[in-house]
Protein backbone atom coordinates (compact mmCIF):
# COMPACT_ATOMS: atom_id res chain seq x y z
CA UNK A 1 0.00 0.00 0.00
CA UNK A 2 1.56 3.56 -1.15
CA UNK A 3 0.47 5.62 1.38
CA UNK A 4 1.55 8.81 -1.22
CA UNK A 5 -1.74 7.48 -3.32
CA UNK A 6 -4.10 7.96 -0.64
CA UNK A 7 -2.53 11.28 0.84
CA UNK A 8 -2.94 13.27 -2.36
CA UNK A 9 -3.75 12.78 -6.38
CA UNK A 10 -0.63 13.89 -7.48
CA UNK A 11 1.15 10.80 -7.28
CA UNK A 12 -1.86 9.01 -9.31
CA UNK A 13 -2.29 8.61 -13.17
CA UNK A 14 -3.52 10.76 -15.78
CA UNK A 15 -6.02 8.72 -16.68
CA UNK A 16 -6.75 7.76 -13.24
CA UNK A 17 -7.19 10.91 -12.40
CA UNK A 18 -9.31 11.72 -15.08
CA UNK A 19 -11.42 8.45 -14.07
CA UNK A 20 -11.50 9.53 -10.58
CA UNK A 21 -12.86 12.71 -11.10
CA UNK A 22 -15.72 11.75 -13.46
CA UNK A 23 -17.03 9.66 -10.63
CA UNK A 24 -16.63 12.75 -8.12
CA UNK A 25 -18.87 14.41 -10.44
CA UNK A 26 -21.43 12.53 -10.54
CA UNK A 27 -21.55 11.69 -6.79
CA UNK A 28 -21.72 15.65 -6.09
CA UNK A 29 -24.17 16.18 -8.81
CA UNK A 30 -26.59 13.26 -6.94
CA UNK A 31 -25.38 14.95 -3.53
CA UNK A 32 -26.32 18.33 -5.22
CA UNK A 33 -29.76 17.30 -5.99
CA UNK A 34 -30.57 15.24 -2.80
CA UNK A 35 -29.31 18.28 -0.77
CA UNK A 36 -31.83 20.91 -2.84
CA UNK A 37 -34.60 18.52 -2.52
CA UNK A 38 -33.92 17.81 1.54
CA UNK A 39 -33.42 21.18 2.21
CA UNK A 40 -36.61 22.86 0.61
CA UNK A 41 -39.13 19.72 1.26
CA UNK A 42 -37.91 20.17 5.13
CA UNK A 43 -40.07 23.64 4.44
CA UNK A 44 -43.04 21.09 5.70
CA UNK A 45 -41.62 19.65 8.66
CA UNK A 46 -40.87 23.29 9.60
CA UNK A 47 -44.19 24.22 9.67
CA UNK A 48 -45.35 21.76 11.81
CA UNK A 49 -42.17 22.08 14.44
CA UNK A 50 -41.25 25.69 14.52
CA UNK A 51 -43.50 28.45 15.50
CA UNK A 52 -44.45 31.23 13.17
CA UNK A 53 -42.10 33.95 13.53
CA UNK A 54 -39.50 30.95 12.89
CA UNK A 55 -41.34 29.67 10.12
CA UNK A 56 -41.71 33.17 8.23
CA UNK A 57 -37.81 33.55 8.01
CA UNK A 58 -36.74 30.22 7.69
CA UNK A 59 -38.84 29.14 4.61
CA UNK A 60 -37.64 32.08 2.51
CA UNK A 61 -33.65 30.96 4.12
CA UNK A 62 -34.43 27.23 2.84
CA UNK A 63 -35.49 28.00 -0.36
CA UNK A 64 -32.82 30.68 -1.28
CA UNK A 65 -30.18 27.91 0.14
CA UNK A 66 -32.36 25.90 -3.15
CA UNK A 67 -31.86 28.44 -5.31
CA UNK A 68 -28.26 29.19 -4.65
CA UNK A 69 -27.24 25.53 -4.93
CA UNK A 70 -28.92 24.82 -8.50
CA UNK A 71 -26.19 26.57 -10.67
CA UNK A 72 -24.00 23.57 -9.11
CA UNK A 73 -25.84 21.18 -11.17
CA UNK A 74 -25.06 22.21 -14.56
CA UNK A 75 -20.91 23.11 -13.30
CA UNK A 76 -20.81 19.63 -12.01
CA UNK A 77 -20.61 18.40 -15.72
CA UNK A 78 -17.64 20.79 -16.45
CA UNK A 79 -16.17 19.26 -13.09
CA UNK A 80 -15.48 16.09 -14.73
CA UNK A 81 -12.95 18.22 -17.59
CA UNK A 82 -11.15 19.47 -14.66
CA UNK A 83 -9.74 19.27 -11.14
CA UNK A 84 -10.43 23.05 -10.80
CA UNK A 85 -13.79 23.23 -11.51
CA UNK A 86 -14.28 20.34 -8.98
CA UNK A 87 -12.59 22.30 -6.22
CA UNK A 88 -14.22 25.37 -7.25
CA UNK A 89 -18.02 23.43 -6.69
CA UNK A 90 -16.89 22.23 -3.45
CA UNK A 91 -16.05 25.41 -2.46
CA UNK A 92 -19.14 27.10 -3.40
CA UNK A 93 -21.73 24.37 -2.41
CA UNK A 94 -19.91 24.43 1.05
CA UNK A 95 -20.03 27.93 1.12
CA UNK A 96 -23.90 28.37 0.57
CA UNK A 97 -24.70 25.47 3.27
CA UNK A 98 -22.51 26.89 5.86
CA UNK A 99 -24.08 30.04 5.54
CA UNK A 100 -27.74 28.36 5.74
CA UNK A 101 -25.98 27.22 8.81
CA UNK A 102 -25.17 30.44 9.88
CA UNK A 103 -28.55 32.43 9.54
CA UNK A 104 -30.49 29.37 10.74
CA UNK A 105 -28.72 28.89 14.09
CA UNK A 106 -28.50 33.16 13.82
CA UNK A 107 -32.13 33.18 13.65
CA UNK A 108 -32.57 30.67 17.22
CA UNK A 109 -30.27 32.66 19.09
CA UNK A 110 -33.00 34.03 21.49
CA UNK A 111 -34.00 30.17 21.74
CA UNK A 112 -32.71 28.26 25.01
CA UNK A 113 -33.02 24.87 23.23
CA UNK A 114 -32.42 24.68 19.15
CA UNK A 115 -34.47 22.33 17.04
CA UNK A 116 -32.15 19.21 17.23
CA UNK A 117 -32.39 19.46 12.84
CA UNK A 118 -30.65 22.58 12.85
CA UNK A 119 -27.68 21.64 15.78
CA UNK A 120 -27.48 18.36 13.74
CA UNK A 121 -26.97 20.19 10.19
CA UNK A 122 -23.18 20.41 10.26
CA UNK A 123 -22.83 16.22 11.34
CA UNK A 124 -25.00 15.30 8.16
CA UNK A 125 -23.28 17.56 6.38
CA UNK A 126 -19.90 15.52 7.11
CA UNK A 127 -21.75 12.74 6.78
CA UNK A 128 -22.92 13.42 3.29
CA UNK A 129 -19.91 14.78 1.97
CA UNK A 130 -18.56 11.05 2.91
CA UNK A 131 -19.52 10.08 -0.49
CA UNK A 132 -17.17 11.43 -2.55
CA UNK A 133 -13.57 8.93 -2.89
CA UNK A 134 -11.33 12.11 -2.14
CA UNK A 135 -7.45 11.85 -1.06
CA UNK A 136 -6.86 12.28 2.45
CA UNK A 137 -5.61 16.01 1.84
CA UNK A 138 -8.57 17.11 0.28
CA UNK A 139 -10.93 15.18 2.80
CA UNK A 140 -8.95 17.31 5.59
CA UNK A 141 -9.64 20.45 4.40
CA UNK A 142 -13.43 19.75 3.89
CA UNK A 143 -13.01 18.64 7.20
CA UNK A 144 -11.34 21.64 8.75
CA UNK A 145 -13.33 24.06 6.44
CA UNK A 146 -16.75 22.89 8.35
CA UNK A 147 -15.19 22.53 11.90
CA UNK A 148 -13.26 26.35 11.17
CA UNK A 149 -17.19 27.80 10.10
CA UNK A 150 -18.87 25.73 12.50
CA UNK A 151 -17.16 26.99 15.42
CA UNK A 152 -16.87 30.58 13.94
CA UNK A 153 -20.54 30.50 14.02
CA UNK A 154 -20.92 29.01 17.50
CA UNK A 155 -18.28 31.81 18.39
CA UNK A 156 -20.03 34.65 17.18
CA UNK A 157 -23.48 34.05 18.35
CA UNK A 158 -22.61 32.78 22.09
CA UNK A 159 -19.56 34.22 22.60
CA UNK A 160 -18.26 30.51 23.70
CA UNK A 161 -14.64 30.27 25.19
CA UNK A 162 -12.60 27.44 25.33
CA UNK A 163 -13.18 26.10 28.69
CA UNK A 164 -16.90 25.67 27.89
CA UNK A 165 -17.99 22.04 28.30
CA UNK A 166 -20.74 22.88 25.63
CA UNK A 167 -17.55 23.88 22.77
CA UNK A 168 -15.43 20.97 23.60
CA UNK A 169 -18.35 18.52 23.31
CA UNK A 170 -19.06 20.95 19.77
CA UNK A 171 -15.82 20.09 18.67
CA UNK A 172 -15.33 15.88 20.19
CA UNK A 173 -18.40 15.48 18.11
CA UNK A 174 -17.04 17.57 14.82
CA UNK A 175 -13.94 15.76 15.10
CA UNK A 176 -15.39 12.07 15.77
CA UNK A 177 -17.68 12.78 12.31
CA UNK A 178 -14.67 14.29 10.51
CA UNK A 179 -12.29 10.95 11.26
CA UNK A 180 -15.56 8.83 10.24
CA UNK A 181 -15.88 10.94 6.86
CA UNK A 182 -12.42 10.37 5.83
CA UNK A 183 -12.45 6.79 6.47
CA UNK A 184 -15.19 6.04 4.54
CA UNK A 185 -14.07 8.36 1.46
CA UNK A 186 -10.05 6.65 1.80
CA UNK A 187 -12.24 3.10 1.78
CA UNK A 188 -13.88 4.64 -1.46
CA UNK A 189 -10.89 5.94 -2.99
CA UNK A 190 -8.84 2.57 -2.41
CA UNK A 191 -12.05 0.79 -3.66
CA UNK A 192 -11.70 2.79 -7.10
CA UNK A 193 -8.21 2.23 -7.05
CA UNK A 194 -8.02 -1.68 -7.19
CA UNK A 195 -10.98 -1.46 -9.37
CA UNK A 196 -8.81 0.73 -11.87
CA UNK A 197 -5.77 -1.15 -11.14
CA UNK A 198 -7.82 -4.67 -12.09
CA UNK A 199 -9.24 -3.18 -15.48
CA UNK A 200 -6.01 -1.70 -16.93
CA UNK A 201 -3.03 -3.90 -15.85
CA UNK A 202 -2.08 -7.20 -16.65
CA UNK A 203 -2.14 -9.73 -13.91
CA UNK A 204 1.18 -11.59 -14.71
CA UNK A 205 3.21 -9.08 -15.41
CA UNK A 206 1.57 -5.70 -14.23
CA UNK A 207 2.52 -4.24 -17.03
CA UNK A 208 -0.20 -1.99 -18.57
CA UNK A 209 -2.78 -3.70 -20.21
CA UNK A 210 -3.87 -3.05 -24.13
CA UNK A 211 -7.07 -1.38 -23.24
CA UNK A 212 -5.71 1.27 -20.98
CA UNK A 213 -2.12 1.40 -23.89
CA UNK A 214 -4.85 2.19 -26.49
CA UNK A 215 -5.71 5.02 -24.17
CA UNK A 216 -2.35 5.82 -23.84
CA UNK A 217 -1.67 5.71 -27.30
CA UNK A 218 -4.45 8.66 -28.07
CA UNK A 219 -2.89 11.00 -25.44
CA UNK A 220 0.48 10.81 -27.05
CA UNK A 221 -1.09 11.10 -30.46
CA UNK A 222 -3.16 14.14 -29.66
CA UNK A 223 -0.11 15.85 -27.45
CA UNK A 224 2.53 15.16 -30.47
CA UNK A 225 3.43 17.30 -33.12
CA UNK A 226 5.42 16.92 -36.70
CA UNK A 227 8.48 18.51 -34.80
CA UNK A 228 8.12 16.17 -31.67
CA UNK A 229 7.39 12.72 -33.21
CA UNK A 230 6.96 9.33 -31.02
CA UNK A 231 7.90 6.09 -31.56
CA UNK A 232 6.07 2.92 -31.56
CA UNK A 233 7.92 -0.79 -31.25
CA UNK A 234 5.60 -3.87 -30.58
CA UNK A 235 8.04 -6.80 -29.43
CA UNK A 236 7.47 -10.98 -30.12
CA UNK A 237 8.92 -13.25 -28.41
CA UNK A 238 10.73 -15.57 -30.21
CA UNK A 239 9.51 -19.23 -30.87
CA UNK A 240 7.76 -18.94 -27.16
CA UNK A 241 5.67 -21.74 -28.15
CA UNK A 242 8.54 -23.97 -28.15
CA UNK A 243 9.74 -22.63 -24.64
CA UNK A 244 6.19 -23.56 -23.56
CA UNK A 245 6.36 -27.17 -25.08
CA UNK A 246 10.06 -27.64 -23.98
CA UNK A 247 10.19 -26.42 -20.03
CA UNK A 248 6.31 -25.66 -19.44
CA UNK A 249 3.68 -23.12 -19.19
CA UNK A 250 5.22 -21.75 -15.67
CA UNK A 251 8.71 -21.41 -17.14
CA UNK A 252 6.67 -19.49 -19.91
CA UNK A 253 5.24 -17.07 -17.53
CA UNK A 254 8.74 -16.74 -15.67
CA UNK A 255 9.83 -15.66 -18.71
CA UNK A 256 7.00 -13.12 -20.04
CA UNK A 257 7.70 -11.84 -16.07
CA UNK A 258 11.44 -11.27 -16.78
CA UNK A 259 11.03 -9.60 -20.37
CA UNK A 260 8.25 -7.20 -18.93
CA UNK A 261 11.08 -6.34 -16.24
CA UNK A 262 13.58 -5.84 -18.31
CA UNK A 263 11.45 -3.88 -20.63
CA UNK A 264 10.23 -1.06 -17.82
CA UNK A 265 14.31 -1.29 -16.74
CA UNK A 266 15.77 -0.47 -20.36
CA UNK A 267 12.60 2.17 -21.40
CA UNK A 268 12.62 3.98 -18.39
CA UNK A 269 9.53 6.00 -16.32
CA UNK A 270 8.63 7.95 -19.63
CA UNK A 271 8.24 5.27 -21.90
CA UNK A 272 4.59 3.46 -22.03
CA UNK A 273 5.07 -0.31 -21.76
CA UNK A 274 2.28 -2.38 -21.96
CA UNK A 275 0.84 -6.20 -22.39
CA UNK A 276 -0.22 -5.49 -26.18
CA UNK A 277 -1.43 -9.52 -26.51
CA UNK A 278 -0.24 -13.29 -25.04
CA UNK A 279 3.64 -12.93 -25.61
CA UNK A 280 3.43 -9.67 -27.18
CA UNK A 281 4.62 -6.05 -26.00
CA UNK A 282 3.95 -2.95 -27.13
CA UNK A 283 6.10 0.16 -26.13
CA UNK A 284 5.19 3.80 -26.92
CA UNK A 285 8.47 6.17 -26.75
CA UNK A 286 6.77 10.28 -26.30
CA UNK A 287 9.12 13.00 -27.99
CA UNK A 288 11.47 10.07 -29.72
CA UNK A 289 12.64 10.18 -33.00
CA UNK A 290 12.83 6.85 -34.24
CA UNK A 291 16.41 6.53 -34.72
CA UNK A 292 16.74 6.64 -31.01
CA UNK A 293 13.71 4.39 -30.59
CA UNK A 294 15.55 1.79 -32.08
CA UNK A 295 18.58 2.04 -30.48
CA UNK A 296 16.80 1.33 -27.31
CA UNK A 297 15.05 -1.20 -28.74
CA UNK A 298 18.44 -2.99 -29.64
CA UNK A 299 19.17 -2.14 -26.50
CA UNK A 300 16.25 -4.32 -25.33
CA UNK A 301 17.02 -6.81 -27.41
CA UNK A 302 20.61 -7.27 -26.24
CA UNK A 303 19.13 -7.71 -22.54
CA UNK A 304 16.83 -10.09 -23.27
CA UNK A 305 19.33 -12.34 -25.43
CA UNK A 306 22.40 -12.23 -22.67
CA UNK A 307 19.74 -12.90 -19.98
CA UNK A 308 19.31 -16.12 -19.00
CA UNK A 309 16.23 -17.01 -17.30
CA UNK A 310 15.86 -19.44 -14.32
CA UNK A 311 13.31 -21.92 -14.51
CA UNK A 312 11.48 -22.44 -10.90
CA UNK A 313 11.00 -25.34 -11.19
CA UNK A 314 14.59 -27.06 -11.37
CA UNK A 315 17.66 -25.69 -11.36
CA UNK A 316 18.02 -25.25 -15.31
CA UNK A 317 17.95 -21.78 -17.55
CA UNK A 318 16.52 -20.77 -20.49
CA UNK A 319 17.43 -18.40 -23.25
CA UNK A 320 15.28 -16.35 -25.21
CA UNK A 321 15.30 -13.45 -27.69
CA UNK A 322 12.54 -11.06 -29.01
CA UNK A 323 11.77 -9.20 -32.25
CA UNK A 324 10.94 -6.20 -32.52
CA UNK A 325 8.87 -3.61 -35.42
CA UNK A 326 9.25 -0.01 -34.82
CA UNK A 327 7.55 2.84 -36.50
CA UNK A 328 7.39 6.95 -36.28
CA UNK A 329 4.35 8.69 -35.28
CA UNK A 330 2.78 12.10 -34.66
CA UNK A 331 -0.13 13.94 -33.71
CA UNK A 332 -1.43 13.17 -37.57
CA UNK A 333 -1.32 9.53 -37.90
CA UNK A 334 -3.27 7.32 -37.80
CA UNK A 335 -3.79 4.75 -34.41
CA UNK A 336 -4.52 1.53 -36.40
CA UNK A 337 -2.67 2.30 -39.35
CA UNK A 338 0.69 3.10 -37.31
CA UNK A 339 0.06 -0.54 -35.51
CA UNK A 340 -0.61 -2.21 -38.84
CA UNK A 341 2.82 -1.17 -40.04
CA UNK A 342 4.78 -1.68 -36.84
CA UNK A 343 3.16 -5.31 -37.63
CA UNK A 344 4.72 -5.43 -40.80
CA UNK A 345 7.96 -4.55 -39.35
CA UNK A 346 7.56 -6.93 -36.78
CA UNK A 347 6.74 -9.62 -39.12
CA UNK A 348 9.86 -8.41 -41.67
CA UNK A 349 11.63 -9.15 -38.59
CA UNK A 350 10.14 -12.70 -38.00
CA UNK A 351 10.98 -13.34 -41.60
CA UNK A 352 14.61 -12.13 -41.72
CA UNK A 353 15.65 -14.79 -38.68
CA UNK A 354 13.81 -13.28 -35.41
CA UNK A 355 16.20 -11.59 -33.18
CA UNK A 356 16.20 -8.20 -34.47
CA UNK A 357 14.78 -4.88 -34.82
CA UNK A 358 13.08 -3.59 -37.49
CA UNK A 359 12.01 -0.11 -38.72
CA UNK A 360 9.19 0.60 -40.84
CA UNK A 361 10.14 2.72 -43.68
P1 LIG B 1 7.24 -16.63 -33.46
O1 LIG B 1 8.70 -16.61 -33.25
O2 LIG B 1 6.86 -16.70 -34.90
O3 LIG B 1 6.56 -15.50 -32.78
O4 LIG B 1 6.71 -17.97 -32.80
P2 LIG B 1 5.89 -18.13 -31.47
O5 LIG B 1 5.93 -19.55 -31.06
O6 LIG B 1 6.37 -17.16 -30.46
O7 LIG B 1 4.46 -17.66 -31.91
P3 LIG B 1 3.04 -18.29 -31.73
O8 LIG B 1 2.07 -17.16 -31.97
O9 LIG B 1 2.87 -19.52 -32.58
O10 LIG B 1 2.96 -18.75 -30.24
C1 LIG B 1 2.74 -17.88 -29.17
C2 LIG B 1 2.59 -18.72 -27.93
O11 LIG B 1 2.56 -17.90 -26.77
C3 LIG B 1 1.35 -19.54 -27.93
C4 LIG B 1 0.80 -19.42 -26.52
O12 LIG B 1 0.63 -20.66 -25.92
C5 LIG B 1 1.89 -18.66 -25.79
N1 LIG B 1 1.37 -17.78 -24.76
C6 LIG B 1 0.52 -16.73 -24.93
N2 LIG B 1 0.24 -16.18 -23.74
C7 LIG B 1 0.89 -16.89 -22.80
C8 LIG B 1 0.98 -16.80 -21.35
O13 LIG B 1 0.40 -15.94 -20.71
N3 LIG B 1 1.78 -17.70 -20.73
C9 LIG B 1 2.44 -18.68 -21.42
N4 LIG B 1 3.19 -19.51 -20.73
N5 LIG B 1 2.36 -18.78 -22.75
C10 LIG B 1 1.61 -17.92 -23.44
MG1 LIG C 1 2.82 -13.53 -31.21
MG1 LIG D 1 6.16 -15.10 -30.82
Amino acid sequence: MDLKEYWSDRSHSRDFKLIRIGFVAVRFRWLVSLLIIGIAGWIAVDWWVLDSAHFKLLWKVRLMTGVMLTPLLPLSYLCKLNRRWMVLSLFALLTVLLLFNLVSLWSFRDVATMPTGYVAFPYFLLALLAVLPLPIRSGLRVAITIIAAVLATDYWLDSHTLSNGKLIERVWLLLCFSLAMLWVQTGQLRMLMDLYRESTRDPLTRLMNRRLFMKQFAMVRHSSSESQPYTLILFDMDKFKHINDAHGHLMGDEVLVSVATTLVDIFGPDAIVARYGGEEFAVLLPNTPLERGVLQAETLRLAVESQPIDNPLDESEVMVTISAGAVKGHNNSNAAELLQWADDALYKAKSQGRNCVVAHE
